[in-house]
């Protein structure tokens, strides 16, 4: 049997009075679990629009600080009594929520409180050790029942979490179009790569004006535009493309630089590297026009072009490009990703960055 669910969004800064319309018919009782930060900013709009939707709330919990089953095991004696969960912060603390819903068989709703990742919008939950390190995908057909959207919220939330989501926002588009190349996409894989435009092409368009607005706290159509890019086309992506297609050689590169101890020590953030990775991507599938067309777009972002920006060196390309052939990324792809192919393509950029000065 094939199972494709859809979530419903909404979005403004009154969207959480659509909790009355949208959560009463499956319960009573909601548990409200998120993040610290996002609790502190979104909890008291949560509570009012439950309370006038008629709804009694259990909590609001601290998540625990990390995507991880010790604390969805801490979590689930709390949810005994409820009838949903409300998920409210970033993707670690929206997904211990959504792997608790799902394990517990509750229906539950998401709150994101700022557009770095599509957790908010998928089935899939990712879960880490408590030391942060990844431990497993947490693979459902269970996507959140709804999104609420208070576009305010993300704007008020540091600029970065939007600017990285950004870069792996687009990498959607072009990781799963390159990774499916070869194939005959049967209907839920070709509705998502066909979807997955929306993931690029607004992002080129509205980026740099939605960071200028999240910079100055502002709502406006641009930032609204790329929030909905983050959390819903990329969401909805997800859910419709089989995991084969949805990674690829952009997340494959993020995947390689993670052995380097500066990425740490300089903070870099997934989305970050990620967005270095189309780049390479696009080198490496000989898309020029539309990686030069990247390249302008990443400048003017301050998004990164060469390996000085990621603190990376040509002398770290060696073990580089054998760690991101490790993982499963490229291992659906029109062609095999070699390790020349990844070094050769890294140091051609390294020469355009020199004429694009
Ligand atoms: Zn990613």
């Amino acid at each position: 049997m094939q199972k494709t669910l859809f979530p419903g969004y909404s979005i403004g800064t009154d969207a959480y009075e659509d909790i009355r319309n949208v959560c009463p018919v499956y319960g009573k009782k909601a548990a409200v679990i998120g993040g610290k930060r996002a609790l502190a900013a979104a909890q008291d709009k949560i509570l009012a629009a439950a309370e006038a939707a008629g709804l009694e709330i259990i909590g609001p919990f601290w998540y625990g600080g990390e995507a991880s089953v010790e604390n969805i095991e801490r979590l689930e004696p709390m949810v005994a009594d409820a009838d949903m969960i409300f998920a409210v912060g970033g993707g670690k603390a929206i997904d211990t929520c959504k792997v608790l819903a799902h394990r517990t068989n509750r229906p539950f709703f998401t709150f994101p409180t700022i557009a770095s990742t599509c957790a908010a919008c998928t089935s899939l939950g990712i879960l880490y050790h408590p030391d942060g390190s990844l431990r497993e995908y947490s693979f459902s057909k269970i996507p959140p029942n709804h999104i609420f959207i208070d576009p305010q919220i993300i704007a008020d939330a540091p600029e970065q979490y939007l600017w990285a989501g950004i870069g792996d926002t687009m990498a959607k588009h072009y990781e799963c179009t390159v990774s499916s190349r070869n194939d005959t996409p049967a209907h839920s894989d070709a509705m998502g790569i066909a979807l997955s435009t929306m993931c690029a092409a607004p992002m080129l368009r509205w980026g740099k004006q939605a960071l200028e607005d999240c910079r100055a706290h502002t709502v406006t159509p641009a930032l609204t535009e790329v929030i909905l890019g983050i959390i819903v086309s990329t969401g909805l992506v997800s859910n419709f493309v089989q995991v084969d297609y949805t990674t690829g050689l952009a997340h494959a590169v993020y995947n390689g630089f993670t052995i380097l101890k500066s990425m740490e020590e300089h903070h870099h953030l997934h989305g970050e590297v990620v967005a270095y990775g189309i780049l390479v991507l696009l080198t490496v599938d000989k898309q020029f026009e539309e990686r030069d067309r990247v390249f302008a777009f990443n400048r003017a972002m301050g998004l990164p072009t060469q390996l000085a920006d990621i603190h990376a060196t040509p002398a770290d390309l060696d073990a580089v490009a054998d760690k991101a052939l490790q993982g499963i990324d490229v291992r659906v792809y029109p062609y095999m990703v070699t390790k020349e192919m990844i070094i050769n393509a890294i140091m051609e950029l390294e020469t355009y960055n020199k004429t694009q000065a």
